[in-house]
């Protein structure tokens, strides 16, 4: 099997870890990576801000009680958090940024603002 050129498909003639065919197809096969990766962080930065906006905007006191609901309502999305603490009695709290959740029960979160 004759190696193809990763941009282009074209047959590749010479060195055995070639890649491309020229610099043109590099250069454009590389730009087209670092825009997607980039898309991927500014679309993760987004979800995060707007999660921290969620819960800056519910936790107006710096400590308050919600239920799941109320945060879905406002488009939380759980799978985004920018770090975890767990206590020693192993409460587990995530946070985005300074503005922490705890999961209670029956749905409810408590809401802490780190000081
Ligand atoms: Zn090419």
């Amino acid at each position: 099997m004759k190696k193809k050129c990763l941009e282009c498909d074209e047959p590749l003639n010479g060195r055995v870890d070639k890649k491309f065919c020229s610099d043109y197809c590099r250069n454009s096969y590389n730009n087209k990576v670092n825009k997607e990766s980039k898309n991927l962080i500014r679309n993760i930065n987004n979800r995060l801000r707007k999660n921290h906006k969620i819960l800056s905007d519910l936790n107006e006191s710096g400590k308050t009680k919600v239920t799941r609901t109320k945060l879905l309502d406002g488009n939380f999305d759980f799978n985004y958090f920018t770090s975890i603490y767990t206590t020693k009695t192993g409460n587990t709290y995530f946070y985005l940024y300074d503005q922490g959740y705890l999961p209670l029960e029956n749905d409810y979160y408590l809401l802490i603002k780190k000081e």
